[in-house]
Formats: C-alpha cells, structure tokens, sequence
C-alpha cells in the first residue's frame, strides 16, 4: 500500500494539470440539483484568488494543448452551461474578481426567449463583460439518443442560429447533459469546433484531447478545494466501450501509464472498490446489474482520475 502511495505521489509532481469547472444556475433555490449560490461562489472565487489560482479563458488552455505546451501551474477555467438568466445574478461577482467566463448557449431557449433564459441581447452583452460565448446544441437533447442524421440537423440548425445571432461562430461545444459516446464526438467533431467539452469528473493535462476535455461540475455548496488536487490518470479505456446492451456490466478494462499494483474503481450506485493492476492493465471481472441509464466509471490512484461516461442509447 506504500509502495503504491509513493509511486502515485512521485508522479503527482511532474506535470501541472488545469481544471475546468461548470456552473448552472445561480441564486436559483428552486433548483437544488444545478444551483450555486452567491455566497457559496464568492467562497470559491476568494479561495482561487487566496491560493494564487489564475483564471484564464478556454481558449489560453486550448492554445497551449495545440502548441504542445506545458500547462502552467494552478490554471482554472470557469464555463457556465445552458445560459440561464439567473446568471445575471452571479455576473457581478465574476466582474468584481476579473474572472473570465464561457457560456455556452441552448440555442432554442435563447432563440424561442424562454422565460428563464437569457435573450440574445443580454447573451451579447456577456461578450463586453469578460464573457465568451459558444455553442450547447439547438434543442439541447439527449444525443446519444439521437439518429446520425438527427444529431446533424441539430448542430445546422442550431449553429446557422447562433452565428447570425451572435455575429461569430463558435469556437467550442459542450454536450448537453454531458452525455456522449464515440458516434456522438465524431459528428461533433465534423463541425469544426476548436475544442469540446464533457462533464466527465477529471482534470486537463498536456495530453488531454481538445475534444475532450473534462469538466467538474460544481452545484451546491461544493468544495473546490479536493477538486483542485485532482490529476489526470492516463487511461486508455478498452472495456466497455458503450453502456452494455444487458444492463449488466461484466468487464473494466484499461491501460493505465502508472507504475501501481492497485487502483480504485468507481461505478455510479454501485460505489468504489479497491481492484488489482497487472503491468499497467486494469483487467476486472465483474457482473453486476447498472441502475441508472447514465453511468460513471472512474478509475483512481491516488488523486489521480480517469471517467468514463456511459449513456443508454
Ligand atoms: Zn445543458
């Protein structure tokens, strides 16, 4: 158990891995599950500054993977989904700390001026307030649900919308509900985003893929402290692929760089368990009945972290 403590630790100090947080709502009691408070935001924010974290836009990280660049240290990148108005509640404080921000626009919502939802003039005025603006799908669906030819017309439809109403295509995408599977970010992909985005619990390193860079979704009063110590466990996920046609999950396989005997598992409601590495492969027997249609599996060393999302289609 030492051993495999120190290997994981001795890692844990030669790269710097930034982290991407996502926001819903904001000062929104009526919906627990997807708000942040103010006073719980302006908790995190001075926690950031007091810990000398830099706040940069999407784009600097971005830029940095394409030019195969070392991310710096304590680099946070803060993007909001959906583009609800209650973020004109937070507004303020992002100002207050200088605090760049993405939002990422459900094209319908804006476009139809659902009553909760920003308008493409408030959306707009974001742009001069430290805001970035990008693209969250026209009809914001679950979209491994979707047909190849549905998914297509959403991102025409939706992306023809957002560049005649936001003046400028956007340069990123992120998955409604942070649902995915490979079919779902290779049409994602044909639309020429500079980078995509999930919500898979996980940080950004220099090896992370601009298509896939992972998010830690912040609602309630979260902690961003223990988040922020997160690393990326490079994983190379051979097994399952896709949420499993039985319900039943049989078998975690993968490849993992790190030099460790054991590692954790996490699969959601079934919980974690310790599990055996051999030679850096996971190889995981198991038969066990998956609960919900939406499933995390997460492999751990350490504070080290590598998800995979698995979506019934
Ligand atoms: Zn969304």
């Amino acid at each position: 158990m030492r051993c495999f403590f120190l290997l994981c630790a001795f890692s844990f100090y030669l790269f710097a891995d930034a982290h991407i947080f996502l926001y819903h709502r904001f000062n929104d009691d009526r919906y627990p599950s997807t708000n942040t408070q103010n006073s719980v935001l302006r908790k995190q924010f001075e926690f950031l500054r007091d810990n000398n974290y830099t706040v940069v836009p999407l784009q600097a990280i971005v830029d940095k993977l394409n030019q195969n660049e070392t991310l710096p240290e304590k680099w946070v990148t803060l993007t909001i989904d959906d583009g609800y108005k209650s973020f004109l509640n937070a507004l303020p404080i992002f100002e207050e700390f200088g605090y760049a921000f993405t939002m990422f626009v459900y094209v319908e919502a804006a476009e139809k001026n659902y009553p909760d939802f920003l308008n493409w003039e408030e959306l707009k005025d974001l742009e001069k307030r430290g805001g970035t603006l990008a693209f969250h799908s026209y009809l914001h669906a679950h979209q491994t649900k979707q047909s190849a030819e549905e998914l297509r017309a959403d991102f025409k439809k939706g992306l023809e919308l957002y560049e005649k109403r936001a003046g400028s295509k956007s340069s990123f995408y992120s998955y409604p509900y942070g649902e995915y599977n490979d079919e779902v970010k290779n049409i994602a992909k044909e639309f020429g985003f500079s980078a995509i985005l999930n919500q898979n619990i996980g940080a950004v390193s220099d090896t992370s893929s601009v298509y896939d860079l992972n998010r830690f979704a912040l609602v309630g009063d979260a902690n961003i402290k223990p988040l922020l110590k997160y690393k990326t466990l490079e994983a190379e996920w051979i097994e399952p692929k896709v949420y499993p046609l039985s319900g039943n999950i049989t078998k975690i396989k993968a490849n993992i760089s790190d030099n460790v005997t054991k590692a954790q598992l996490y699969i959601t409601d079934l919980g974690w368990r310790d599990i055996a590495v051999k030679n850096g492969l996971v190889d995981y027997d198991m038969n066990e009945k998956l609960q919900k249609s939406r499933v995390r599996v997460i492999l751990r060393c350490d504070n080290k972290i590598s998800t995979k999302i698995l979506v019934k289609d």
